[in-house]
C-alpha cells in the first residue's frame, strides 16, 4: 500500500529521513507538498519566501521526475487534504519531517493524533537539525538561554549522520492523484520587484549543494576573518536554502568533516570552526522558539515590554528606514540590497536592526515583519533570535546601552566602500573619507559628486539619538 510522503521544509531527496522511511517500506511513495497559509498561524509566507518556495517546488518536482516520480501539489488545511488524499489513494500511512514553529506543532499535533485515529500509519521524523530543542536541557532540566554553554553541550552529544538516499527509481502508484500546477498557487508577485532574485539565488537542492561547494572552495578557510565584510561574498549564503530545507545541517557538518579525513583534525580550520558554530546559532534559534514561544512578537525579557517607543507620526521614519532612505548610507545598503535580493550580509542585519530599534526607538517588531516579508531566508526562529538579539531583549543578547554608530561601522566593515557604492549609487562618486558620512562633506564635494537632492541627510542626529535611546533604557530600569 503506498505511503504519502508530505514535504514540508526539507524540499531534498538526499538526507531526507522521511523520505528514506518511506522508501524502505517498500511500497509506492507519492510526494505530497500542501500550501496550507492558515496552518502557519500568524506567520504566513512573506512575498520574498513564496518567490523562493514556487522555484523550489518546481525544482523538487523536476528531481522527483529523474526519479521516476513527481510532486503532488494541493492547496488547503493539510489535515483535510491529507485525509482526501488517503480515500483518493489507499494509502496506509503518512510520513513527514518535523518542524518547530509553535502554530506547526500545534497543528501537526492534531493530524497526527487524526491520522492514528483513523488506523492510519503517522510518522515524522528529524531532517532540519542536528539537536532537536525538545533533547537539549541543562543541568537544571531547563533550556538553555546563552549561547555558548549550549553549543558546548550540544557538542558532548552524539550526532546522526546524513541520511543516504539510494540511487535509482522510487516506487510509484498505479495511479497518481490529481494534483495542481505550481502556478496555480500564485507564489510568485504579480508586481515585478522580483528582477534581482533571480540573478542572485538558483532555488533547489542542485542550487543549495552548488553553493555550498563554492563555500568551502573559495571561502570557508578565511571565513573568521572576511565574515564581517559585506562587500565581498564571504559568507555561505546559504540561508534561505537551509530555510526551505533544500540542504541539511547533517550535511554540511559531513562536507567539512570530509575535509578533516587525511589529517583527522577536525574543525580542519579555524575558519570552518566559526562557521560551524554559526550552524550552532541556527540550531540555539530553534531551541529558543521551541522553549519560548510567545518570543516572535513578545521580549524574552519582560521588562522591555514597558519600553518606551518613540512616536513616528505618519510612519516617515519606518518608511524611511524600509526604503533605504536613512541617510546612513550603510544602512540604507542593507535595505536596499534587502529589497533587491531578499538577502542582507548578518553584519548589516545587525547595523540597520540596531539603527531601527536604537536610533529611530521604534518597535523591533516592526522591522522583524518588514523582514518576514523581504527575505528570502525570512525564518521564524532566527528572525525572532535576530532582532531580539538586535533589541537587548532576548537571549544571549546585545547589551541595549551598546549603540552600534553606523558610520563607524560603514568605516570599519566597509572601509573600501565596494559595498556602500554598489547599493547607493547615487553616492558613489564620494571620496572614501566622506562616503559614510556624506553630510560632511564640504559643498564643492557634494557638488562634483551631486548628492545636491538626491540622497537625504541623516533622518536623525546620531549623537542626539545615542542619548534618547539611553535614556529611554534607563527609564526601564527605573534609574534614571
Ligand atoms: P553564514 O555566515 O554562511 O552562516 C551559515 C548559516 O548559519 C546560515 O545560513 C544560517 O542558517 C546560520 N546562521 C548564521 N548566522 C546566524 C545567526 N546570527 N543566527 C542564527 N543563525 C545564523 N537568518 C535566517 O536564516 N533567517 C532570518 O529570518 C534571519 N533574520 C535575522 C534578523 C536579524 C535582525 C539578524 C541580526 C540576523 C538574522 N538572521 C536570520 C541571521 C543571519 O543574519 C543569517 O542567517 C545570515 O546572514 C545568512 O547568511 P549566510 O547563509 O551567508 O550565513
Amino acid at each position: 500500500s503506498p505511503v504519502i510522503l508530505w514535504f514540508r521544509q526539507d524540499l531534498r531527496l538526499q538526507d531526507n529521513a522521511a523520505l528514506h522511511a518511506a522508501l524502505a517500506r517498500g511500497g509506492p511513495v507519492i510526494p505530497v507538498y500542501i500550501w496550507d497559509e492558515a496552518g502557519e498561524g500568524d506567520w504566513t509566507a512573506g512575498g520574498a519566501t513564496k518567490w523562493w518556495l514556487h522555484h523550489s517546488l518546481v525544482a523538487l518536482d523536476a528531481s522527483l521526475q529523474t526519479r521516476g516520480s513527481r510532486l503532488i501539489v494541493a492547496s488547503g488545511d493539510s489535515g483535510e487534504v491529507l485525509s482526501d488524499l488517503i480515500t483518493e489513494t489507499g494509502a496506509e500511512a503518512v510520513y513527514w519531517n518535523r518542524r518547530y514553529e509553535p502554530a506547526v506543532i500545534a497543528r501537526d499535533k492534531i493530524i497526527k493524533a487524526d491520522l492514528i485515529a483513523a488506523k492510519i500509519e503517522a510518522k515524522s521524523f528529524n531532517s532540519a537539525l542536528l539537536f532537536e530543542p525538545h533533547t537539549i536541557q541543562n543541568k537544571q532540566g531547563k533550556p538553555f538561554q546563552v549561547f555558548t554553554p549550549y553549543w558546548r553541550h550540544c557538542l558532548t552529544l552524539p550526532m546522526a549522520p546524513a541520511v543516504v538516499i539510494r540511487k535509482g527509481d522510487f516506487p510509484a502508484p498505479a495511479e497518481w492523484p490529481a494534483s495542481l500546477e505550481i502556478s496555480k498557487l500564485k507564489l510568485l508577485p504579480t508586481i515585478k520587484w522580483d528582477g534581482g532574485f533571480y540573478e542572485a539565488w538558483t532555488p533547489g537542492e542542485t542550487g543549495a549543494q552548488a553553493q555550498l561547494k563554492r563555500f568551502i572552495a573559495k571561502a570557508m578557510e578565511a571565513y573568521s576573518d572576511q565574515r564581517n565584510t559585506p562587500g565581498i561574498e564571504g559568507t555561505s549564503r546559504l540561508s534561505p536554502h537551509f530555510h526551505f530545507g533544500e540542504i541539511g545541517p547533517r550535511q554540511v557538518w559531513a562536507a567539512v568533516q570530509a575535509l578533516s579525513k587525511d589529517s583527522g583534525v577536525f574543525p580542519p580550520n579555524k575558519g570552518s570552526q566559526t562557521f560551524l558554530s554559526e550552524v550552532g546559532w541556527r540550531e540555539f534559534a530553534h531551541h529558543l522558539l521551541f522553549h519560548f514561544p510567545q518570543t516572535p512578537t513578545e521580549p524574552l525579557r519582560e521588562d522591555f515590554k514597558k519600553f518606551p517607543w518613540a512616536k513616528d507620526k505618519d510612519g516617515a521614519l519606518l518608511r524611511a528606514w524600509q526604503r533605504g532612505q536613512t541617510g546612513y548610507p550603510i544602512v540604507d545598503a542593507g535595505m536596499r540590497e534587502l529589497w533587491h535580493t531578499g538577502w542582507m550580509h548578518n553584519r548589516v542585519r545587525m547595523v540597520v536592526a540596531s539603527f531601527l530599534v536604537k536610533h529611530l526607538r521604534l518597535p523591533w517588531q516592526h522591522g522583524a515583519e518588514w523582514f518576514w516579508d523581504t527575505l528570502v531566508d525570512a525564518d521564524l526562529a532566527q528572525n525572532t533570535l535576530g532582532w531580539q538579539w538586535s533589541a537587548g531583549c532576548g537571549a544571549d543578547a546585545a547589551p541595549y546601552f551598546r549603540i552600534f554608530a553606523p558610520v563607524t561601522q560603514g568605516e570599519r566593515f566597509d572601509g573600501s566602500g565596494e559595498y556602500v557604492r554598489q547599493w547607493v549609487p547615487e553616492i558613489a562618486k564620494l571620496p572614501d573619507k566622506f562616503l559614510h558620512a556624506p553630510w560632511t562633506a564640504p559643498e564643492n564635494v557634494r557638488e562634483y559628486a551631486k548628492i545636491g537632492g538626491n540622497y537625504p541627510d541623516p533622518v536623525v542626529d546620531h549623537a542626539q539619538a545615542r542619548e534618547a535611546a539611553l535614556a529611554a533604557f534607563k527609564s526601564l530600569r527605573g534609574d534614571s
